[in-house]
């Protein structure tokens, strides 16, 4: 019964497969390194979202093996009955404070975060202004939401402020939200102008920080930060799972909006807390990030970002519009991009390729992300790569 019943899974897979759009994952073999060991090769890791290296530092592994001999291996309930530990409501306090906000709530990931909280803000009778590059977290959030989705041009904010001008009044409320860095672009959000455009029509303002927490902004505090937009900016979303080397997301915003969250917002209501190695690993990231040695690693980062991307370029590799650590090579078709990520895997770089569906068809790019981590000589080796591969692939 169910093999007949499950008889359209190998018809969709080989259609999958035949329009080269299936995932391969690759099996990461040891710690997520600058340099790292996939498959068995040893290759300059340019596919981690590691950005600071934190998932390896010795003060993360301290925190996460004490919490472990202080207080076990799962939290054991979910967040609203008995799974809030003392550590879960330490982290928040320590989020709430290096954000500069009255109160934060830990989900379980970045994605849980995003999806729980726009589902929970807005309903039938609301709507969204979606940035049209968002992240699939906000896209099924909107769609759990039931609101009505009006997406608006990447970075058009001129263009959001007409679609607002036409559409905002015939609904309850509104929610405006967009990613701050885009993670296949490395572009960064006109935050600012969002700000204005959500004040002048009393729509909520919404940023996600995934790949902006621990990289923009003071010590790392994020988007807002970096932009001058304390208050202005009502929930701000924030990955640990990136930078921060560990694993989960959370809101940060007035005690209100997390009151609100803890009543309301479902993958913290339903599904169990964070263990406590994960918590105390997350705390000893905020309070690093705030550290000298913090700031130096963030320094670390853009001056690779600076040097990479310079090198990119110089060698004749279209990088689009990128400002941050996420640099994409754009190389058009689909079957460019896995050539180029495949013969650069060979020559001892993994550089993951992105293909339709997560970006339009005459897009597909290797996205590459440096690292504190990566030497200067990691980076040369890499750049020799591309330029040797792309030769040979007639792209530069
Ligand atoms: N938002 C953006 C922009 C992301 O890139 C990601 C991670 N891919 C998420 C949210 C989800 O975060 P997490 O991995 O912590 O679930």
């Amino acid at each position: 019964m169910t093999a007949k019943a499950l008889g359209f899974l190998d018809q969709e897979l080989e259609e999958i497969r035949k329009q080269g759009f299936s995932w391969n994952p690759r099996t990461l073999q040891g710690e997520q390194g600058g340099r790292a060991v996939f498959d068995g090769h040893e290759v300059v890791n340019l596919s981690s979202n590691n950005y600071l290296g934190l998932t390896n530092h010795p003060k993360l592994r301290q925190a996460a093996k004490q919490a472990v001999d202080a207080y076990g291996a799962g939290a054991g309930a979910v967040r609203p009955i008995a799974g809030t530990m003392t550590l879960h409501r330490e982290l928040e306090e320590r989020i709430a404070r290096f954000k500069g906000t009255e109160a934060a709530l830990v989900f379980q990931s970045g994605f849980a975060a995003n999806q729980g909280t726009i589902q929970s803000l807005v309903g039938a009778e609301d709507v969204i202004f979606s940035e049209e590059l968002n992240h699939g977290s906000i896209i099924d959030g909107c769609r759990l939401s039931g609101a009505k989705i009006v997406k608006w041009p990447h970075r058009d904010t001129e263009a959001l402020r007409k679609i607002c001008a036409e559409q905002r009044r015939q609904f309850r409320r509104a929610l405006l939200v967009s990613d701050a860095i885009f993670s296949m672009d490395g572009d960064i959000a006109h935050l600012k102008e969002m700000a204005e455009v959500a004040e002048e029509f009393d729509c909520i303002a919404m940023v996600d920080d995934a790949h902006a927490s621990g990289v923009l902004g003071r010590n790392g505090r994020g988007s807002v930060d970096h932009f001058q937009l304390e208050g202005r900016i009502d929930v701000q979303m924030g990955t640990l799972s990136k930078a921060l080397g560990t694993m989960g997301g959370y809101i940060a915003g007035s005690r209100n909006l997390i009151d609100f969250l803890i009543q309301k917002a479902r993958p913290f209501l339903l599904s169990t807390a964070h263990p406590p190695a994960v918590v105390a690993a997350a705390a000893a990231a905020i309070d690093l990030l705030q550290t000298s040695e913090g700031e130096a690693l963030i320094k670390r980062l853009w001056d690779n970002t600076r040097y990479f991307k310079d090198g990119l370029k110089n060698l004749g590799f279209d990088t689009g519009a990128s400002e941050s650590p996420i640099t994409p090579v754009i190389v058009g078709s689909s079957q460019n991009a896995k050539e180029l990520s495949q013969k650069l895997f060979v020559e001892g770089v993994f550089a993951q390729e992105i293909v339709f569906p997560m970006v339009a068809r005459d897009q597909a790019r290797v996205r590459t992300i440096v690292s504190a981590m990566h030497t200067k000589e990691d980076l040369g080796f890499a750049l020799n790569a591309f330029k040797k591969v792309g030769r040979e692939l007639k792209l530069i």
